[in-house]
């Protein structure tokens, strides 16, 4: 059976990796600066991460949610403690899409409302639901997902208030748009937004898959703006690779059996890989030596007259390029073996494990200077 050829590939197979590198089928070594789309958290192949997962695996790997699973406790007391959500209950999913899926479905059940706000540029998932939530005409369905979806610009407080009323279910927002190319919600619009949000009887939903997890220094990239949500989804370096997602649900939200479900979600050794990273992150430090290295990166990009912009929190950043930089991205892959990300090709996208050094940061900034003293290629 063939492959279904829906992802664009580089001639490139990873066999082995260990912390913010990877080797390739013929032995080359490369500096991991995209995670697999910001999955790799604490480092690729953490010890302390494969042990809990050989551990767990010679125990029990998986049983559906029809027996009592103490992992699942553990994990949700240590996300409480380290995001300081402790109050908030947590459901167990498999991806980001599956998390935003039951967040917009808690949000109806709980309002009896159908209608959501999101933000132009915004990504929350290709399932039906979440696609429907997603400013992005190359995915959106031709389906009704049974949400009816407003699509509002980011930061503007104007188009905000005309739009927010009480048929309004929930807005949902990322803490930092990703896919979208970076751009940051302003700390201001947050604070309105939440309190307009709270006002309407609606529900404010916090996307903190790719921007969550410590990334940008503190635990979610909203609580910058000193706000609370009413849910908060997650994924993507919450298993540091293993698949699992989840949603934080606020604790006046009260579930009833049935309500949501899964097959998968929850599983022991996702637990387990879940657990193993938050005790990572912090016993490394890791949200402070995030925001650390994210500001040094931060400056010393602003310092290069090539670059246009550069926007980010932490270690999420994104910078743009004119135009005829396009190839940069290519360059520092296959001439300085540098894996970045893009938003679009003259946009780059920095989610970086959040273990990377100093010294690692600077062989990215060596390289960039090497690329952008040439010319550019056309
Ligand atoms: N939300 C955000 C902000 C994302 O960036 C993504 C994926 O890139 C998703 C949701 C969907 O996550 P998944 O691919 O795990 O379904």
């Amino acid at each position: 059976m063939k492959l279904f050829d829906v992802y664009p590939l580089f001639p490139i197979e990873p066999v082995k990796a260990s912390g913010s590198w990877l080797w390739d089928s013929e032995g080359k070594k490369y500096l991991d600066l995209y995670g697999g789309h910001a999955v790799i958290s604490i480092g690729h192949n953490h010890p302390h991460f494969v042990e809990a997962l050989k551990s767990q695996l010679d125990k029990i790997s998986f049983y559906s949610n029809s027996v009592q699973n103490s992992m699942q406790e553990k994990l949700a007391e240590k996300l409480g403690q380290l995001s300081g959500y402790n109050n908030h209950q947590l459901f167990l999913c498999n991806s980001g899409a599956e998390a935003n899926e039951n967040a917009l479905k808690l949000a109806s059940f709980v309002t009896g409302r159908k209608k959501i706000i999101a933000f132009k540029k915004a990504f929350h998932g290709r399932t039906s639901g979440a696609v429907a939530a997603t400013d992005n005409p190359k995915i959106v369905a031709p389906f009704n997902a049974g949400h009816e979806i407003v699509f509002l610009p980011l930061n503007d407080v104007i188009a905000f208030d005309q739009a927010i009323d009480n048929t309004i279910a929930a807005v949902i927002i990322e803490g930092i748009q990703g896919v979208g190319g970076i751009q940051v919600p302003d700390d201001v619009f947050l604070k309105h937004i939440t309190q307009k949000t709270k006002q309407a009887g609606a529900l404010l939903i916090l996307d903190e898959v790719q921007s969550g997890y410590g990334r940008t220094g503190k635990f979610f990239a909203h609580q910058h703006a000193g706000i609370e949500a009413d849910l908060i989804t997650l994924a993507k370096g919450m298993g540091n690779g293993f698949p699992i997602g989840g949603v934080m649900i606020h604790e006046n939200i009260k579930p009833w059996s049935g309500m949501l479900g899964t097959t998968f979600g929850g599983n022991y050794l996702a637990c387990a890989a879940g657990l193993a990273v938050l005790e990572v992150i912090e016993k490394e430090n890791l949200m402070a030596s995030a925001e650390t290295l994210g500001n040094y990166w931060m400056n010393e990009l602003q310092s290069y007259s090539t670059i246009l912009d550069v926007r980010g929190r932490g270690l999420m950043i994104g910078f743009d390029l004119p135009e005829s930089w396009a190839a940069l991205r290519k360059d520092l892959l296959f001439k300085h073996f540098i894996f970045t990300g893009e938003a679009k090709p003259n946009t780059v996208r920095l989610l970086p494990s959040l273990s990377l050094t100093k010294s690692e940061a600077d062989i990215f900034l060596e390289a960039l200077s090497a690329e952008l003293k040439q010319p550019a290629v056309l």
